[in-house]
């Protein structure tokens, strides 16, 4: 007969924000299967992102500065062979082939690849930086949110932390309707945006900023710019309290396959590279 004690807690965990994109990513690839193998890719990521975050937290703890950042921080390098590892047996085969070169290349020209990599803010254009970029996420969005930023009247459409490009919008509940964000892809960062300018070219005339959606996805706006071709997925969190904006992004593969075969190019690709 079990001893009379104390009851065990049993409370629920709060879960971190890594748990609740890997388990909507987890949902959404139950429910649409030609996202599945970019979101099993993505799962993998995130827990290897996740786990990596923690040891950069655990190393920096204690610490009251922040900045400059130092991305061949020797916690964050020792975590890269790893990460190598795991983009070459489950990435794509192109993306697996750079990874095995990479991890073949002499540990200390990473040092260098990972400075490069953070201080080069314009869109990613080899699948070498899409994954040095996607490694130094959790770390980008650890500093991120230990350094002060002024948001309040920052009306810029490049990240107010890393000045990359947002890789997508964000709608959230407001009164009656719902406000525009931006939302940086590498460090995380969200920010205020008005919602009829096309933040790859500021232009503002209504007419040339169309927005199109789709059935399947009808929480989320492919928004168009005539202007400067470009296009950026915004997640309508007023219609869809559920989506978790960094993983619909990525599970709506065939918005983005749509606009893109209307000419429009998106404004900066998400981590796994569309
Ligand atoms: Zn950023
Ligand atoms: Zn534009």
């Amino acid at each position: 007969m079990p001893a009379a004690g104390p009851k065990p807690h049993n409370r629920p965990v709060a879960e971190t924000a890594w748990q609740r994109r890997i388990r909507r990513a987890e949902n959404l690839a139950a429910q649409h299967s030609f996202a599945g193998q970019i979101l099993t890719f993505y799962i993998q990521t995130a827990r290897f992102q996740q786990d990596l975050y923690q040891r950069v937290e655990g190393a920096l703890a204690g610490r009251d500065r922040f900045s400059p950042p130092d991305p061949a921080l020797p916690e964050l390098l020792a975590g890269f062979p790893a990460f190598l590892k795991l983009v070459r047996s489950e990435a794509p085969a192109r993306v697996a082939q750079v990874a095995h070169e990479m991890a073949s290349s002499r540990p200390d020209s990473w040092t260098d690849l990972l400075s490069q990599c953070w201080s080069n803010a314009d869109v990613p254009a080899t699948p070498a930086e899409f994954i040095v970029l996607a490694f130094l996420q959790p770390y980008a969005e650890f500093i991120r949110s230990r350094v002060p930023l002024q948001l309040e009247g920052y009306a810029h459409a490049l990240c107010p932390f890393c000045s990359r490009k947002p890789g997508l919008g964000v709608l959230r509940p407001m009164g009656d309707g719902a406000r525009r964000n931006l939302l940086c892809g590498f460090c995380l960062c969200e920010w205020e945006f008005r919602r009829i300018v096309c933040p790859g070219c500021d232009e503002k005339d209504h007419a040339r900023l169309p927005v199109y959606t789709a059935e399947e996805f009808a929480y989320i706006r492919v928004e168009c710019c005539d202007t400067c071709h470009t296009y950026l997925k915004s997640i309508d969190l007023s219609r869809n309290g559920l989506a978790d904006p960094l993983v619909d992004e990525l599970a709506s593969v065939p918005l983005d396959l749509w606009a893109q075969e209307r000419g429009y190019a998106k404004l900066h690709p998400n981590l796994l590279g569309m």
